[in-house]
């Protein structure tokens, strides 16, 4: 032992520090914060399971749901020619917004304006959208456009831009089935995902083979004894139903030893079919679900079906503030839970890990591209500046003559000076287009590399994405998994950056 006053190399320490706290994570696992959280104060947490607790593999799940929507699209009447191979599901996105009844999809920017469409999978010009949306904003909340909220949702706008494509090209054999006009085909397809949702056709296969839908999270189980040993009490709080729900937690917490006995001992509270987001409005009460009993008073250890915010909150016996809930659906988690009773919030965003790692591969021409907007910003105020000044002098030389040092310029001075100025003038209206041709190409090659069809998540054109200013808005934290939570040290206090969005702007 070396001694007091002696120093260990820093690397050796800092070693042995991670090896003992495991604290430190790559960006694209951090939580990253909207809202100061305390994580002393913080006495539950709660978590949602679908998309938070349990990762799905996407490219899986959408394979399923489609095989199992196709059979129930045929019946309701589309057309056999029309099909969906594997592989070209890569289209959709969360946070887009589906125009039912004109077959578009559009991702708009933080102030609700469309900033890039899809007819179909055709991109749609500045003009034509322009045509469609005159007043440029949309206003989501009509019955004419659709909200993609959770990833759940992916292949059903998958399907239908799809199947606007073959609809334009197929309009008699689509007739023959009944259908008319796009918004019949959405809801047609929404439909039958719902129905394969409640009928049990996804979840019975899943059910069968866990393993091939579900991503196994080493950290998970980890995370939660973290929060148990330092004595927060935690609650699970899904709308899936209770044989589904124990498939899904036994394959991700089957962990043995350190006191565990199974699932359900990592919770505190468990509440199945609790049918968000009325859970947090209404006054339904918890069904034990092996004895069939009903209570407003859930107990620990016990596996409780429905319920309601106020009952719960009346045995979590602490204050909202000193709860926080863990959800990946914008409203049916985040908004809703925060509503009533002032919940604290964290967002899971699993697209955050490749949008962060884009950023970091990607981040000298991001830098590029800041930089020559900055430039292209005082360029242009420059030239606007000189073209208003020549303006000016041109009026007074017409009205008054114009006088330097309390001389009459002459004509000929006059006309000289002018002439060196709109070179000048001209030379950087040049550059500007030069700069301006250089920007578009670096920023279509930054937009491709996070998604060739919409770009980043947290993006759209020169501001942030619909999506982060709904992240920004109703979340306190968010973070790409539940189990990020295991880098929280116990008594940090996780601070919020003034302004935007984190993911909004700066470079990770
Ligand atoms: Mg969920």
């Amino acid at each position: 032992m070396k001694a007091p006053g002696s120093s260990a190399a820093p690397e050796t320490l800092a070693h042995l520090f991670r090896s003992l706290g495991n604290l430190y994570a790559p960006s694209e696992r951090l939580v990253y914060v909207n809202r100061d959280i305390d994580f002393n104060h913080i006495k539950v947490v709660g978590f949602d399971l679908d998309y938070t607790l349990a990762r799905y593999c996407q490219a899986e799940l959408e394979d399923l749901t489609l095989t199992v929507i196709f059979e129930k699209l045929y019946q309701a009447g589309f057309p056999e020619g029309f099909q969906l191979d594997r592989g070209e599901s890569d289209f959709a996105m969360r946070g887009l917004v589906v125009d039912r009844q004109e077959g578009n999809i559009l991702k708009l920017d933080r102030h609700g304006y469309v900033g890039r469409g899809y007819h179909g999978l055709q991109p749609l010009n500045s003009r034509e959208l322009g045509r469609t949306y005159p007043e440029q904003r949309v206003g989501v909340e009509k019955a004419r456009f659709s909200s993609v909220d959770t990833l759940f949702s992916l292949p059903e706008v998958n399907l239908f831009a799809k199947a606007v494509e073959h609809f334009d090209a197929n309009m008699d054999d689509w007739g023959a089935g009944g259908f008319t006009d796009y918004a019949q085909v959405w809801d047609i397809i929404r439909t039958c995902t719902n129905a394969s949702h409640q009928d049990d056709s996804i979840k019975a296969s899943i059910r069968a083979d866990p393993s091939r839908y579900i991503v196994r999270d080493p950290d998970l189980p980890a995370m939660l004894h973290r929060l148990r040993s330092l004595g927060k009490k935690i609650f699970l709080l899904t709308n899936s139903e209770p044989e589904y729900a124990q498939v899904l937690l036994e394959l991700l917490l089957n962990e043995a030893g350190r006191g565990y006995t199974g699932w359900e001992s990592f919770f505190d509270w468990i509440v199945v079919s609790a049918r968000k987001p009325s859970f947090f409005t209404g006054s339904d009460p918890f069904i034990d679900v092996e004895s069939g009993k009903a209570t407003r008073s859930p107990k620990r250890n016990v596996v409780y079906a429905g319920g309601n915010q106020t009952d719960l909150q009346k045995v979590l016996k602490s204050h909202p503030d000193q709860i926080l809930f863990v959800g990946d659906h914008i409203y049916d988690d985040v908004v809703k839970s925060k509503k009533n009773f002032g919940w604290r919030t964290a967002l899971i965003v699993e697209e955050l890990e490749t949008d962060i790692t884009t950023r970091r591969n990607w981040s000298v021409m991001i830098e590029e591209v800041e930089a020559l907007r900055a430039l292209r910003q005082k360029l242009s105020r420059e030239v606007a500046r000189m073209k208003f000044g020549l303006n000016a002098m041109d009026r007074s030389l017409q009205d008054e003559g114009l006088r330097l040092d309390g001389r009459l310029v002459t004509n000929s001075d006059y006309d000289a000076g002018r002439a060196v100025l709109l070179t000048e003038v001209a030379r950087k209206r040049k550059e500007l287009q030069v700069i301006d041709r250089r920007v578009n190409q670096l920023a279509r090659k930054v937009s491709d590399a996070f998604n060739p069809y919409w770009g980043s998540l947290f993006w759209e054109t020169h501001d942030t994405s619909r999506f982060a200013q709904q992240a920004e808005t109703f979340a306190c934290a968010y973070t790409s998994r539940a189990s990020n939570l295991l880098f929280i040290a116990p008594e940090e206090t996780l601070f919020a950056g003034a302004g935007k969005l984190a993911h909004s702007w700066r470079l990770p």
